[in-house]
């Protein structure tokens, strides 16, 4: 009998991994294969000098605004009119806000939906203290050990200049576009983007303007991602995530703290905070993560290829793992971190007040409301006072793989890049993209810069710089993009 039990039991397991294989090797991914592109012959040595000379300039948005530096940023503008005589010379231009320039390449066909390509030239102090530790001082735009260094390398004086080379390298060899394209060089991005972005998305909003794509800075060519996956991954922020603050207060009489009663008010906040934390929203593998992880699959080791082709059998498994990891558990779901926490005065005082900040960071498929329904409901304390503190913003819509703009987009990305699979997926962070929902829903957060992971912290730190060959590489994409897109 027991025997019959086990044999039975086997011959379960045997045709159940008997599927699990099968479909591993059954599954079939839409690769897209393009023909390779010869490079487009711009002078490379005088791409890297502009980009050099542009990192010079001190164009820092500070939080004070008593320390911006005008003439710095006039500096810069003057120097991108030196630099691009033939952007100035043959497209329409004019200034925004303070300092913010919006360019004008005129389509031959006015029935195309313009394309816009936004980027930011205004850049993060270096903190006070850390200047010594730069390589190459931070201002200097030095050109040395195959690197240009200098703040504003990464992010994003790079990608403003890698696409004011392809245009004007574009103009230089007669091409006209079909469809009118927009350039933006904002200057104030770091600071909330409310005199360049927004106002050059109002102008556009008035003129009626609707466009047919917009890309702005946003998630790069990432190199060693996953132990075992060979190649980079080109990820493409396809939204961006919305974010909440919630006030947690609890009022209650106060007292001595000889005699403390059962429940106190940091004792109850306490509570609360830990409840929040440990009933997470949700996550979301079916929508965003999964399309990130699919184009992947056939480069990945057999054991994550099996997962991903079993998700009937290993979801929960994989969105377990994927919850242990701080990146990919923000791209899963909601995420609730507390930040501010307040309550009590003096040693032997219980305090009558205590209050905490939650900072919520809303997944697209997320709203305010529903994320502050479900922290009322998980923290299940009728004494504690749940309060909404501005700003707050819902999530973005998510862009459609299905449209010609990202096939575009995807097209470029490897004829530059031969081989590296394109992944698209959630941008964590926040741009001045979101300046632009009200003139199409497709916008893609992307540049065409090699990251790996050491150098997330020269985004904003110290030694920011770029490969020289990854620039040209910028500028080779920020070309192709132009042409696929606009022809
Ligand atoms: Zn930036």
């Amino acid at each position: 009998m027991i025997k019959n039990v086990l044999g039975g039991l086997a011959a379960v397991l045997l045709t159940l991994a008997l599927i699990v294989v099968a479909r591993t090797l059954m599954v079939s991914y839409d690769l897209m294969e393009v023909d390779a592109v010869e490079r487009h012959a711009f002078d490379a040595d005088r791409a890297t000098e502009r980009l050099s000379e542009g990192l010079t300039y001190r164009t820092i948005s500070h939080e004070a605004p008593e320390d911006f530096e005008a003439a710095e940023f006039e500096a810069l503008l003057e120097f991108l009119e030196r630099a691009y005589p033939r952007i100035y010379s043959e497209l329409e231009f004019e200034r925004v806000g303070d300092y913010t320039k919006l360019y004008r390449w005129e389509g031959s066909d006015p029935d195309l939906k313009p394309g816009m390509l936004i980027g930011h030239y205004d850049v993060v102090p270096v903190e006070p203290g850390t200047e010594q530790e730069w390589t190459h001082p931070p201002f200097s735009g030095t050109v040395a050990e195959g690197f240009v260094w200098g703040r504003g390398a990464l992010d994003d004086k790079a990608g403003v200049l890698s696409s004011m080379e392809a245009v004007e390298y574009l103009l230089e060899t007669g091409f006209t576009p079909q469809r009118t394209l927009y350039l933006a060089a904002h200057h104030d991005e770091e600071v909330g983007g409310f005199d360049g972005a927004a106002r050059v998305s109002e102008l556009l909003e008035e003129r009626g303007v609707e466009l047919e794509f917009l890309v702005d800075e946003g998630l790069p060519v990432a190199e060693e991602v996953l132990e075992g996956l060979e190649t980079p991954i080109a990820m493409v922020g396809m939204a961006e995530k919305g974010f909440l603050n919630l006030e947690l207060s609890i009022i209650r009489d106060g007292g001595h703290s000889s005699m403390p009663p059962q429940r106190t008010t940091i004792g109850d906040l306490s509570t609360a905070i830990h409840r929040v934390k440990d009933n997470p929203m949700p996550g979301r593998f079916d929508d965003l993560i999964k399309t990130t992880f699919e184009p992947l699959a056939p480069q990945l080791p057999f054991l994550y290829r099996m997962g991903l082709a079993n998700l009937w059998l290993f979801r929960p498994l994989i969105e377990r793992q994927l919850s242990t990891i701080p990146h990919t558990n923000a791209a899963l779901r909601t995420t609730a971190a507390p930040t501010i926490i307040e309550g009590g005065i003096k040693a032997n005082v219980l305090p009558a007040k205590a209050r905490a900040i939650v900072n919520l960071r809303i997944h697209p498929d997320d709203d305010i409301e529903a994320v502050e329904a479900h922290v009322r409901s998980v923290i299940n304390n009728d004494e504690i006072q749940v309060r909404r503190t501005p700003p707050s913003r819902e999530p973005s819509v998510v862009s459609d793989t299905d449209t010609r703009p990202f096939q575009d987009l995807r097209r470029s990305i490897k004829e530059v890049f031969p081989g590296v699979p394109v992944a698209p997926s959630i941008f964590i962070a926040t741009s001045d993209a979101r300046h632009f929902r009200n003139l199409t829903d497709n916008i893609y957060r992307f540049r065409a810069i090699r990251a790996r992971p050491e150098d997330q912290s020269r985004i904003h730190g110290t030694d920011e710089r770029i490969g020289v060959e990854n620039y040209l590489e910028m500028v080779q994409f920020q070309i192709r993009f132009i042409k696929n897109s606009t022809s």
